[in-house]
């Protein structure tokens, strides 16, 4: 009953009612008035004969299950449109959580990217100076070293130490020994060349990957450097010097014997006097 009721509603069962008495009525009309019955009006309409009522409850009970398959085709089709509206609204409303989701995701993915960049910056930077550090120096130039042999660009390698910077820090304090090493480290950043890199391999020491054609322009492009140096001043810890040990690369050189070489020339450099460049 619940069910039938949830298909042929009040409204729906009034009509079948309404269009059977219609028929009641309009059969009663055709017998008066166009077969021309003898009985009364209301006699044909309230007391017909069996045959006659049988067919009208046919009639009626015709109408009423044309009106009870009408609704229930109608129900069916809002049930299915209404079904349809809903899934419409559940996946629009996925679709929007799942924005949502990528939206945050697209922030994760960015923050960590920056997390990831900033702690690759710092496993390559010397935290003093900023430059980079001996950590970045092997790699780097163990790959100049691989690419060496096939583009002949010149590799050289310079190696550069503070002149007597033991006296800075027992002079002004190891703050002022600091300070210098910072500006030195930008100093000499600013004065190298693009295609060069520079490193804090150690406490006052420093190295420059670098490329040159020979031996004179590896020499020139070090004495401005070592210029560079000498001309500036320290603020408290005045004027200072430096000394500069520099090789290029030969066939067959590995890491070590390149940066055996220009350690060499450095101890030359600083058994010599000091404040001077050695290429070997
Ligand atoms: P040389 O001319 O022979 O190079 O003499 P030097 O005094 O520069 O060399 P030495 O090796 O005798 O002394 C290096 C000094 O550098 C000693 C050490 O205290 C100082 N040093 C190393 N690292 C740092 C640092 O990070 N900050 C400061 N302020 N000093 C440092
Ligand atoms: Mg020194
Ligand atoms: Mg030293």
């Amino acid at each position: 009953m619940k069910t039938l009721s949830r298909f042929f509603s009040y409204g729906e069962a009034l009509l079948g009612i309404v269009g059977a008495l219609l028929f009641w009525l309009v059969d009663a009309t055709i017998e008066k008035y166009l077969i021309g019955s003898t009985q009364s009006y209301l006699d044909i309409l309230l007391c017909p004969g069996t045959h006659e009522f049988r067919i009208r409850l046919l009639a009626t009970g015709l109408i009423l299950l044309l009106v009870f398959i009408a609704a229930l085709l109608l129900r069916r089709k809002e049930d299915s449109e209404a079904q349809m509206q809903h899934s419409r609204f559940l996946v629009e409303e996925m679709a929007i959580k799942l924005g949502q989701k990528n939206e945050r995701l697209q922030v994760e993915i960015a923050h960590r990217k920056a997390i990831e960049q900033r702690l690759e910056t710092l496993a390559e930077t010397d935290q003093l100076t900023g430059v980079y550090n001996r950590r970045k120096f092997d790699e780097l130039m163990n790959l100049e070293l691989r690419q060496e042999p096939r583009y002949h660009r010149g590799l050289s390698l310079a190696m550069l130490d503070i002149d007597h910077f033991k006296e800075v820090n027992d002079r002004h304090g190891h703050a002022v020994g600091d300070a210098v090493l910072q500006e030195l480290a930008r100093l000499i950043e600013s004065t190298r060349r693009e295609a060069d890199s520079f490193f804090r391999v150690g406490g006052e020491e420093f190295c420059l990957i670098t490329f040159a054609s020979n031996g004179a322009n590896l020499e020139t492009a070090c004495e401005k450097i070592r210029k560079a140096v000498t001309e500036h001043d320290f603020d408290k810890a005045g004027h200072l010097a430096i000394s500069i040990g520099a090789t290029q690369y030969q066939d067959g050189d590995d890491y070590d014997s390149l940066f055996k070489r220009a350690d060499a020339a450095l101890y030359k450099a600083k058994r010599t006097g000091r404040d001077r460049v050695v290429i070997v």
